[in-house]
């Protein structure tokens, strides 16, 4: 393994989705050699030697607390903050300083593995926390380690002051498959035991079933044993995706691990990623004429048998538009359920434009008058979910579906 410490100019990626959330990758490349990685494809120009080669960013802490600065913040948290705050501690919670809003910050990459082993010893993730505390800001993660264990005093810290969550991404419940395909991760057995105590502290914490591998992660005895294991260890949400494949490195690398892992279902992965899609998306045609399951439905199905939702609850970070973002969550949540789980076709997409306008408006939804409302480029489907939800807080499609409550992070 050979560990490349670089300065790096720049870490942060605002979302394009949402004002409410940025991200970054603190590693270029992953130790933990997922063969399905989608970050090893051309399409994210990482090193050929990805799993080799890491590339640690040194600077990532101090990157983030210069980003933090320039937004106007400043880091309550450290005993000493070098600022007048110092002198009046009054202005300690920020309140006075009219702020702008707060973001949740997401370690979710698909490049890298915030715990992967180089952790251990650069210890930029832990900083990263450290940063992210002493400013007051939410986190959210996802990993394969459970050295995230180690940060859990800073977690709790974290969640304490606002809000902290670990996600697991978690494929395969059996051990020897699982260290065919993740070579380098912590165990299946470990990771569940790291979601347990994380949970048992007081920690945001769930489970990730992405991806589920056709022909081999897709039995019903492995998602039977990873649900019923997520449950066992108290898992606030579960959710499952599929494999996609891209073209390239990715699924070449793939395929080189299924030649030694099981020959006899080469030629149906050969057949159903076939199509050589762009974003790695297997055939639908063959995907049928294998009689696969629906990974999102079964998940689903799966997720209303164990009682653990199937979806992230929503962490709306202090400062930000409250009302809009539950609704635009709501309308999010009803297109995914109308679309993927009662395979409907009708207004999907206008609900998902809407959701994603009004995630980004600046105007606040909860001090529009009607007639404001009505001008908005909503249809009226939509315009009486939103009038539902700010007048009665309340959302009967989805309260009907026991999807209301889980909704938000509260
Ligand atoms: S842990 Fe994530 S980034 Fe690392 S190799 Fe596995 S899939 Fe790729």
């Amino acid at each position: 393994m050979i560990i490349q410490s670089v300065t790096a100019k720049s870490l942060i990626r605002t979302s394009s989705q949402s004002p409410a959330q940025v991200h970054f990758n603190p590693y270029q490349g992953c130790y933990h050699d997922c063969r399905y990685c989608d970050g090893k494809s051309e399409r994210y120009y990482m090193h050929y030697d990805f799993t080799k080669r890491v590339i640690v960013k040194i600077n990532a802490p101090e990157l983030l607390e210069r980003y933090l600065k320039k937004k106007g913040f400043f880091p309550y948290n450290r005993e000493s903050t070098s600022t007048m705050i110092d002198y009046v501690p009054s202005m300690k919670n920020g309140e006075c300083l009219n702020l702008p809003p707060k973001f949740l910050i997401s370690m979710f990459g698909n490049i890298c593995d915030v715990y992967q082993p180089a952790e251990s010893k650069f210890q930029i993730t832990r900083k990263l926390l450290n940063v992210a505390y002493d400013y007051g800001f939410p986190i959210r993660l996802l990993t394969k380690s459970k050295l995230v264990l180690r940060d859990i005093d800073l977690l709790k810290d974290i969640q304490k002051d606002s809000f902290a969550r670990v996600a697991f991404t978690i494929t395969l419940a059996d051990e020897k498959t699982q260290k065919i395909f993740e070579p380098h991760a912590s165990s299946t057995l470990e990771r569940l035991e790291a979601l347990r105590i994380l949970r048992k502290e007081g920690i945001s914490a769930g489970v990730y079933i992405t991806p589920v591998i056709p022909f081999i992660g897709d039995s019903e005895e492995n998602l039977h044993r990873i649900f019923q294991g997520a449950k066992e260890a108290d898992a606030e949400f579960i959710i499952t995706g599929g494999l996609t494949l891209r073209p390239g490195r990715n699924k070449k690398e793939f395929f080189e691990t299924l030649k030694n892992y099981n020959p006899s279902i080469h030629s149906q992965f050969k057949k159903l990623y076939g199509n050589n899609h762009r974003g790695g998306q297997p055939d639908p045609k063959v995907a049928k004429e294998y009689d696969l399951i629906d990974i999102i439905k079964t998940g689903y199905l799966l997720s209303k048998e164990y009682g653990i939702t199937f979806y992230e609850p929503r962490y709306i970070p202090q400062g930000q538009k409250w009302k809009n973002l539950q609704i635009s969550t709501a309308l999010a949540r009803i297109a995914f359920l109308k679309e993927r789980i009662m395979h409907e076709q009708e207004g999907i997409g206008e609900i998902r434009k809407a959701a994603a306008y009004i995630e980004r408006m600046h105007d606040n939804l909860e001090q529009m008058n009607e007639n404001d409302l009505h001008n908005l480029p909503f249809n009226h489907q939509i315009f009486e979910i939103i009038k539902e939800i700010i007048t009665s807080n309340s959302c009967k499609y989805l309260e009907s579906r026991n999807e209301w409550s889980n909704l938000i992070y509260n």
